[in-house]
């Protein structure tokens, strides 16, 4: 207690230890306590306090009602009979009362009856530990910042993943281009050769003829030209034997002819006979042979003994020796002619049999080249297009991806206004948040929630935290609490 009435009736605070006066409230008599350790106040004689609603005094509280001016302090308010002690009571009948010890649910409810328009200011740098604060601005803040990076996140998100799966589209598109230009080139090659080959079908058909039906289309095996002409390769293969057979024949026939121009010539009656030995005979017998005494051969009378048959011919086995024996070639040799004259007609007959076939050939190939290009220049045609699409198709990505950078571009600058609006509202948040706390109970004083009056607490920080509601502080300095109660009222 620091202010006591003198016995002028005059409020004072002590000036002395023993200095006597008496207590504003019970009129009882209070002592002067103005020792060196304490602050000086005033104590009742019998050494306990008047009013029940006070607390033992601490500098807590003498600090604060010293805020006020001392008219203000410690005044005595007096409602139907009863009686008791404001810390503060302002001009305008505000009361204020500084709260440092618990205090229960129902005296708060009595006090806020008894003072009508009051303040509560509790000391909580004892429960501060109690109590959890935080930052109302801080927490919107981050709220409102988080928002902001996962959108802008979320958007460079998007647009990459768009970005990648067009980019990997060109890409696969550039190498199915580049497959199907090889390709191209490949096929346009092919064709070429082709071309070339076309124009020297004669010589292919004939090369294929005078191979005998042996395949021989090198230059355009893979295009097995030879499977459709199989029939022809026969029938070469088949004259091809039948022409061997010939020339053989033809061969032995001439070499009989030569084999009997060669015999030596002798003259028998005016007539060529030729010579021949006499086992040669023994084999064949032709007609009109004779045997001639060699010993004649030169002279001029000849004597020429005709054989006519095998038996008249063994009678000169043992004298063979001394005969020459001829015979006349005409019937042979004309036997002869006439076999090779067959087979010169048999020859003729092949030939022309090879210029079917080769015709035959010739007609085949020319189709065969004119299909086989056809279906080529179709499928070259058909590739030309396919090629025309890729490329089609790769510039549509490629607009695409021209089209997803510009709206990158353009979501980019729009986020860049966002961000100016975002910074705006970080601006309201910090603005409308200012000083606010929200706050939430370890151990709840529950007391407290039954506090109508504005209350305010002291965590001992140099601050106030005014109780919003039951999960809301704000913020306020102490200077800008005394000064709400009076506009004149300068500390
Ligand atoms: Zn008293």
């Amino acid at each position: 207690m620091q202010i006591a009435i003198n016995s002028e009736g005059n409020r004072i605070t002590p000036s002395a230890s023993s200095q006597r006066a008496f207590c504003p409230l019970c009129n009882g008599n209070v002592i002067g306590k103005c020792g060196e350790i304490y602050n000086w106040h005033w104590q009742h004689v019998k050494d306990r306090d008047c009013d029940p609603w006070q607390e033992h005094e601490t500098a807590w509280h003498r600090e604060w009602k010293a805020q006020f001016p001392i008219d203000w302090q410690e005044r005595i308010l007096q409602r139907d009979g009863i009686k008791h002690r404001a810390d503060i009571l302002t001009p305008q009948g505000v009361v204020i009362e500084f709260q440092n010890s618990p205090i229960s649910g129902n005296e708060i409810r009595e006090r806020e009856a008894f003072y009508g328009e009051m303040f509560w200011v509790v000391n909580a740098e004892g429960f501060r530990d109690n109590l959890h604060l935080r930052s109302v601005v801080k927490s919107k803040l981050a709220a409102l910042d988080e928002r902001f990076a996962s959108r802008q996140k979320d958007l460079e998100d998007s647009y990459r993943q768009d970005l990648d799966e067009i980019d990997k589209k060109i890409k696969d598109t550039e190498d199915a281009i580049r497959i199907h230009v090889s390709n191209q080139k490949y096929q346009t090659g092919r064709e070429a050769g082709l071309r070339k080959e076309q124009e020297n079908v004669e010589s292919l058909v004939e090369e294929q003829i005078t191979a005998w039906g042996k395949k021989v289309f090198n230059g355009i095996r893979s295009w097995r030209l030879d499977e459709c002409l199989d029939v022809q390769n026969k029938a070469l293969q088949a004259i091809k034997n039948e022409w061997d057979k010939l020339k053989a024949e033809m061969e032995r026939l001439e070499a009989s002819q030569n084999a009997i121009e060669n015999l030596k010539t002798v003259v028998v009656d005016g007539k060529l006979y030729k010579a021949i030995s006499f086992e040669a005979l023994l084999h064949h017998l032709p007609r009109l042979v004779v045997a001639v005494e060699k010993d004649s051969l030169n002279s001029l009378f000849l004597q020429p003994h005709p054989i006519q048959s095998v038996k008249e011919l063994h009678a000169y086995q043992y004298k063979k020796e001394r005969y020459v024996f001829a015979f006349e070639p005409t019937e042979k040799l004309n036997e002869i002619a006439k076999e090779l004259a067959e087979a010169e007609n048999v020859y003729t007959s092949l030939n022309k049999r090879i210029a079917a076939v080769r015709a035959e050939m010739l007609a085949i190939a020319k189709d065969w080249f004119k299909v086989k290009l056809s279906e080529l220049e179709r499928r070259l045609a058909q590739m030309e297009r396919k090629r025309i699409e890729l490329e089609a198709s790769k510039v549509t990505l490629e607009k695409r991806k021209a089209q997803t950078q510009r709206q990158i571009e353009a979501a980019l600058k729009e986020l860049e206004n966002e961000q100016g609006e975002h910074l705006r509202a970080r601006g309201a948040i910090m603005r409308e948040n200012k000083g606010l706390y929200s706050f939430y109970w370890v151990r709840e004083r529950a007391s407290w929630k039954q506090a109508k009056a504005p209350l305010f607490f002291d965590f001992g920080e140099g601050f106030l935290y005014e109780r919003i509601d039951h999960n809301l502080l704000r913020k306020c300095s102490i200077e800008d609490f005394i000064c709400r109660f009076s506009q004149e009222f300068k500390i």
